[in-house]
């Protein structure tokens, strides 16, 4: 099941690299992932228990194979 956040937390999230972008409900290649993904530097993060954890740490790098 896809997250579900409130549009206007959505509004409000930006990822916490350089760019600060704008954050994307799921994954470009499954868009049912419980991540957000930064539209700029395509980092993923969890989200857990409803609560997208923003932090650089926990954030998958897509290419970081990890
Ligand atoms: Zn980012």
């Amino acid at each position: 099941m896809a997250v579900q956040l409130d549009p206007q937390l959505l509004e409000i999230l930006a990822c916490p690299c350089d760019e600060h972008a704008p954050l994307l409900v799921g994954a470009p290649d499954d868009p049912q992932a419980d991540v957000l993904t930064c539209t700029s530097c395509a980092r993923r993060f969890p989200v857990v228990d409803g609560i997208p954890v923003l932090l650089l740490d926990e954030a998958l790098d897509p290419n970081g194979g990890g």
